[in-house]
């Protein structure tokens, strides 16, 4: 036994053993350690193993302490006092800027001819910071990531630095890609806009949902406990189907469906302009179509019971009533509806060429390509970005449709 008396003290509280890194070494949650080691001068920071999640991260040389989950939740506290960057549990990565689909809310695909995508040398330029941040969880977005060729070699290096990855894909591409989607991945969401004639319209491509079904298929042919989910976008095209999308949602084998409504005021997905009215209300529920919505959210609420009390569904029923209150309140009926979120303290989006947000809809911070992550996100003006956020009062976020809360005692 190590004599060092803090070595004892925390020793005393538990020892974490690291089976990913290195059997036989055994760490202190000091940087301390003990057994057959020479002193860990040598070590890059490198996060504990499968099965041992949620436990302790590894870290680097010259006696850096390891993070204990007391030390990672005291960081994430400290992050939100301080505005600096401590801790960033969860990344979003775009590794293509193109997509394979053409969404009627979206212009992402718009921009297909000016491609921009990530490289091996961004993501593994990225690892020190991440794993230095503790990152669990690498959520790779779009585009369609799955078009990135090297997407599989981003996933083999951030695994072998013990992050998990989640896939956000259109399910076009998964079925050619099973074998080394269930080896490499950790999770799958895809896009459901409908039942087949619905969704393949909304997608502007004949054949998606055939493809999407096709692609599930194969993989839980492989692996059927993959976790693979799906999302769905709820505007003036589909509402009238909900129902049926979460009939579809079943008959293609997912576990999981949640739901959101369609941005249409900001800048993200790739609009360079804004859309004017006349564009948003090719997405937005008409006014007069308002009833019609209610009732069929109450209609789900009955009909669907037992899939909200399995959590097939994954928002409780009060949730579903806030797509109501979003749409509602463009017409000035209610206000947005409240949101918690902790999007810019705890994770980051990377996009194609580079650049960093603090989520997906704010202002750029930084670029990895002139910058460290860790300098873009911890720069005098990115601080200052999130210490003067008032969610309650920022346009953005007001009008905001995918936000983020991860309590700070969240598992990691
Ligand atoms: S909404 Fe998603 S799937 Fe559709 S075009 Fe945009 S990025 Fe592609
Ligand atoms: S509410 Fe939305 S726009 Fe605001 S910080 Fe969170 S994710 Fe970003």
């Amino acid at each position: 036994m190590n004599s060092n008396p803090l070595v004892r003290r925390i020793g005393s509280t538990g020892f974490h053993r690291c089976r990913n890194y290195a059997p036989s070494r055994v760490f202190d949650g000091t940087g301390q350690y003990e057994g057959r080691l020479p002193p860990p001068v040598a070590f890059s920071p490198f996060p504990g193993g499968k099965g041992n999640e949620g436990l302790y991260y590894h870290v680097s040389a010259g006696g850096m302490p390891r993070i204990t989950q007391i030390a990672y939740a005291w960081k994430r506290y400290r992050t939100t006092v301080t505005h600096r960057i401590a801790t960033l549990p969860i990344v979003i990565l775009m590794p293509h800027s193109a997509c394979n689909c053409r969404c009627v809310m979206c212009d992402i695909w718009k921009g297909n001819h000016h491609l921009q995508q990530l490289t091996e040398a961004d993501v593994s330029g990225l690892l020190h910071t991440l794993v230095q941040l503790g990152t669990r969880q690498v959520v790779m977005s779009g585009g369609e990531a799955l078009l990135n060729r090297n997407f599989f070699r981003f996933c083999e290096i951030l695994r072998g630095a013990g992050m998990k990855i989640s896939l956000l894909s259109t399910g076009l591409a998964l079925k050619r890609n099973a074998d080394r989607l269930v080896q490499l991945v950790d999770e799958i969401i895809v896009s459901l806009d409908g039942d087949g004639p619905v969704h393949d319209a909304i997608r502007n491509i004949p054949g998606a949902y055939r493809q999407l079904v096709e692609g599930i298929q194969q993989i839980r042919s492989l692996a059927p406990q993959l976790h693979i989910t799906g999302r769905s976008v709820i505007h003036r095209l589909n509402f009238r189907h909900w129902p049926a999308i979460i009939r579809s949602a079943q008959e293609a084998g997912l576990d999981q469906i949640s739901f959101l409504p369609a941005d249409v005021s900001s800048h993200a997905f790739n609009r360079a302009q804004l859309w004017d009215a006349a564009r948003q209300h090719e997405i937005l529920i008409d006014r007069e179509a308002l009833p019609a919505l209610k009732a069929i959210i109450e209609q789900i609420k009955v009909e669907f019971r037992q899939e909200f009390q399995s959590h097939f569904i994954a928002e409780p029923p009060e949730k579903i009533d806030k797509l109501y209150a979003y749409y509602a309140a463009f017409y000035g009926l209610n206000p947005f509806p409240w949101k918690k979120c902790n999007a810019p303290w705890v994770s980051a989006v990377i996009e194609a060429d580079g650049t960093v947000r603090p989520c997906f809809f704010h202002e750029a911070l930084g670029n990895i390509r002139q910058e460290s992550l860790e300098e873009a996100l911890n720069k005098q003006s990115s601080i200052q970005f999130r210490k003067q956020l008032d969610m309650a009062t920022n346009p953005t976020c007001e009008r905001c449709v995918c936000y983020l809360n991860l309590p700070l005692l969240a598992p990691r």
